[in-house]
Order: C-alpha cells, then sequence, then structure tokens
C-alpha cells in the first residue's frame, strides 16, 4: 500500500520527463509515469526536481551558536587563535551541547539535511561532557535525522595528555569514528598522534576522519603518513581528510603520486570550499582520477566563521562557484558530494534516489540538479523515512522533549 504519491516531479538521475514517486512503509517503493493512487496522500510535485537527501558529512554541531544573540567574530587570524578564542567564548557562554546541536539540526533538516557526520569536541578541557550531550540528542532525534560522531581532539592530542584515553572511551561508548588534527601543526609530534588514532581504529573497528588544514610539503607528507598506517592495518575504505588544502598546492608529479595512494586505498576528502584564498582540493581532478569526495558545511555559526548556513545545497553552489564550475556535469559532481559522496563515506545503509531506498527525499523548485545548485531554492518537501521534516523552508518534525 502507498502512504504517500510525490506526482509529476522530475527526479534526478531519471531524465527531464515528469514522474510519479510512490513512498510505502517508509521506503520508495516505485518511481515511474502515472502510478496509482491507491489511498495515498498525494503532493503536487509539478514544477519539483526530486533529490535525495542531503547530507552535510563534516559538521560541528556541539558547538554552534545558533539560536543565541549574534556574535560578532572575534577570532585572531591563525588556527591556533581560532581554538583559543572558541575556549574563551564557549566557556563565558556556558552553552549546551545538547541544546545547541538540537537548533541546529532543525534548521538543517528544514534545508534538507536526512545524514549529518558531526566531529565532536574531546580533550581533557571539556572531557566527554560535549559527546554525551550529542548522544543525548542524536537519541531523541533518530527518527528524524541520522547522526555520525566523530570522536574529534580540537585542542590536539599529544600536546593534551589524556586525550587519547578520551577519543578511545568515547569510540568504546558509541562515537562510530576517531577523528585527528595537524599532527605536525598542532601537535608537532605526526608519528604520535598518527600511531595513537590508527591504534583506536585498529582496536575497535572504526573509521578515521583527520582534519589536516597543514599546507604544502607539511601536509604531503602527513598524507604520506596516513596513507602509510592506512594500508599496514588494512583500513581500507574507513579513512577520510578533511580539508587537506594541500592537495590544491603540490606540483603535479607529488599530486599525481598522493592521488594513486589515495585511490588504491579508496581514503576520502572532505573539502567545504574554504573562503578567501585558502587552497582547496582541485575536485574535478580528483572527481576524474576516482578519489572519493564529500562535503559538509563544517562550524555553522560558530566562534570559527559567521557565514556558513548548514544548508548543503548552497554548498555545493560555494564548491562550485570556487571550483570555476560552468557545465551541467561538473555542477553535478558538487551535488554528488553533498548526497552520494557523503553517504558512501557515513555508510548509510539504503541511501539514494532509487526504488528500495529509504524515502530520504527533498523537493525544490528547478529544472535539473544544475539549477537546483545555482539558486539552492527553498526546500519545498523534506520526507525523512517517507514522514514529512519539514514543508517550505520549516521544520515540522515534533521539538525534542
Ligand atoms: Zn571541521
Amino acid at each position: 500500500m502507498t502512504d504517500l504519491l510525490l506526482t509529476g516531479v522530475r527526479a534526478w538521475g531519471f531524465g527531464p520527463a515528469p514522474t510519479d514517486i510512490a513512498v510505502s512503509a517508509g521506503r520508495i517503493a516505485a518511481i515511474g509515469a502515472d502510478l496509482p493512487r491507491d489511498g495515498a496522500e498525494v503532493v503536487d510535485g509539478i514544477g519539483c526536481l526530486a533529490l535525495p537527501g542531503l547530507v552535510d558529512a563534516h559538521a560541528h554541531i556541539d558547538k554552534t551558536l545558533w539560536g543565541t544573540p549574534w556574535h560578532p567574530h572575534q577570532a585572531g587570524p591563525t588556527l591556533i587563535d581560532k581554538i583559543d578564542n572558541e575556549r574563551r567564548v564557549l566557556n563565558t557562554l556556558g552553552l549546551s551541547a545538547e541544546v545547541q546541536s538540537a537548533r541546529l539540526l532543525r534548521h538543517m533538516v528544514a534545508r534538507g539535511t536526512t545524514h549529518v557526520r558531526t566531529h565532536v569536541d574531546i580533550g581533557p578541557d571539556v572531557g566527554l561532557s560535549h559527546f554525551h550531550g550529542i548522544q543525548a540528542m542524536r537519541e531523541a532525534h533518530r527518527e528524524w535525522i541520522d547522526v555520525e560522531v566523530v570522536a574529534f581532539p580540537q585542542t590536539g592530542v599529544m600536546i593534551r595528555p589524556g586525550t587519547l584515553d578520551l577519543l578511545e572511551q568515547a569510540v568504546r561508548e558509541g562515537a562510530e569514528v576517531v577523528g585527528g588534527l595537524d599532527p605536525v601543526g598542532v601537535d608537532r609530534d605526526p608519528k604520535g598522534q598518527l600511531d595513537g588514532i590508527f591504534a583506536i581504529a585498529d582496536r575497535h573497528g572504526c573509521g578515521v576522519d583527520i582534519h589536516l588544514h597543514d599546507r604544502g610539503d607539511l601536509g604531503a607528507v602527513t598524507i604520506d603518513m596516513i596513507v602509510e598506517r592506512t594500508r599496514a592495518l588494512g583500513l581500507k575504505g574507513k579513512v577520510a581528510i578533511s580539508h587537506a588544502f594541500c592537495l590544491g598546492m603540490l606540483d603535479r608529479p607529488r599530486l599525481d603520486g598522493l592521488l594513486d595512494d589515495l585511490v588504491e586505498l579508496d581514503i576520502a576528502i572532505m573539502t567545504h570550499a574554504p573562503s578567501g584564498p585558502t587552497p582547496f582540493p582541485p575536485i574535478r581532478l580528483l572527481h576524474d582520477r576516482g578519489v572519493r569526495l564529500f562535503s559538509g558545511s563544517d562550524g555553522v555559526r560558530d566562534t570559527w566563521g559567521p557565514l556558513n548556513t548548514g544548508d548543503m545545497l548552497e554548498r555545493a553552489f560555494l564548491l562550485a562557484y570556487r571550483s570555476g564550475f560552468r557545465h551541467d556535469p561538473d555542477i553535478e559532481i558538487a551535488l554528488r558530494m553533498a548526497t552520494y559522496g557523503g553517504a558512501q563515506v557515513m555508510g548509510a545503509a539504503g541511501y539514494g534516489l532509487a526504488v528500495g531506498a529509504a524515502a530520504d527525499l527533498v523537493l525544490v523548485e528547478a529544472e535539473t540538479a544544475a539549477e537546483a545548485v545555482a539558486f539552492h531554492p527553498v526546500r519545498r518537501l523534506v520526507l525523512k523515512r517517507g514522514r514529512v521534516a519539514a514543508r517550505d523552508g520549516r521544520a515540522t518534525m515534533p521539538a525534542a522533549a
């Protein structure tokens, strides 16, 4: 029996002709013309494009200032300045990771996001408090959004004794991925940090996702060391590198060698197309070489910067914009990073716009995927497992208790 029937939509990947999408028991039951109404609730989707749920696979929802008064940016220019400033501001404001993350998630759902991988701060200063807040929040929102947690050492690993034990404790308690942070730039001890976090992944079978802002050769050598450990421990397909600015700075022979390694070991690269003059990976080249690519909002309205909005269609626009994409197939690479790419990295079961997949769907007024990226219009309808989570840009799911 059909529960919901979307009529007259264009479905991404199914050609330009309007089609119907039938949803039953939380799944896509059929995609085709003139499907039987079968007593179902009918949504007129004429003029709309159907996309799979958007995937924000690099976020920091535990420390957003979303829903609080506007906070003018105060941090200095370096990474360490930003970390120190964040600690100061969060200590002063005394916000709850559980409350703040719930506020931001609701907004993300309204923008069509159905899956989030979030890096959650863990370290000797905050212990596991942010992690426990996120665990409670994700349990409360389980029906409406899939949240994957990375245990993230925001203040460093080897320079903060006790951090490795806390990361491992978080993995024991349910974090799916262990994170890292500039093993050279922050820790000055790449062997120590990488051996430590890869040992956690080896012991627990979890994924690895490392923030790597270090530029040029420092970043490239760090990738070499990540590659060595991924190969030695048989972690093919379980490792990601976030930002990897250095990939946008290397000479071609050095870059080619690294890309060969990334493809061989299926190490995924996340970029959110950073602002300003910051270098970032050449998306089109990496895509053509077969590197797995994904994207995310990174920090949304937090002490790192005020401009991110948590909208993954807008993020795809920014990826395309900064990459100089104009042709539809190139723009669709950016959209795939914000959908299928992130879903694959998260191991999201049953994801996609296909019969049998979970009915995690977004309707937008657009003719094609490239137009949806170019204009990132209001999300007309957002479905999570077949249930309406948002309409016309507003979340309609119940507020968490
Ligand atoms: Zn990040």
